[in-house]
């Protein structure tokens, strides 16, 4: 078995194109409910609806541009003024500027993911309060062969259960109010 497989993941991917959320056999077996389940498929569907791969390739062009820019408008300087300058800069600056872009919003696209796969869960009729739970479970971030595993690229956070609290806050209330009328 391809040892990938045997990491606990879940992520979301385009396979030529076409959508496809990818969960390996370990981490099914590691969640304790059906709404554990649909709350990470749910979040993964969030990645799809809120562009997030779309959205980090554009962010890391603009990143790679903006500091490849940046350098040679400084390398100019230094030659116009005589100094010395490494012209490599420019391309150590433009990976160093990709790797910020993609960064930079990284946060907000698992907030965004966060917030649809609450109301995604919430409206196939599971319990997204439940179903985060799975990501406020601590886990080794690496696995003994050291790769990334979920939590190494999902790392467990009040800002994110915080969100999910809110949502499902949310639609309960709707809920409540739309019973009354
Ligand atoms: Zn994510």
């Amino acid at each position: 078995m391809d040892h990938e497989l045997k990491i606990r993941n879940a992520y979301f991917t385009y396979d030529k194109d076409q959508p496809v959320i990818f969960m390996t056999m370990p981490i099914l077996q590691d969640m304790q409910s059906d709404d554990e389940v649909a709350f990470v498929m749910s979040y993964e569907y969030g990645h799809l609806i809120g562009r997030h791969i779309q959205k980090q390739q554009q962010q890391a062009l603009a990143g790679a541009l903006i500091m490849g820019a940046l350098t040679a408008y400084t390398n100019a300087q230094a030659a116009s003024a005589g100094v010395s300058y490494d012209p490599s800069d420019v391309d150590r600056n433009m990976a160093l500027g990709a790797a910020l872009g993609s960064k930079a919003y990284s946060q907000s696209y698992e907030l965004e993911s966060d917030t649809l796969g609450a109301r995604i869960a919430a409206a196939s009729g599971y319990d997204p309060v439940k179903g985060a739970q799975y990501f406020a479970r601590p886990e080794d971030a690496r696995t003994e062969a050291g790769n990334l595993s979920f939590w190494g690229t999902h790392p467990p956070d009040e800002k994110r259960l915080a969100t999910v609290l809110a949502v499902s806050a949310q639609i309960e209330a709707k809920q409540s109010l739309q019973r009354k009328q």
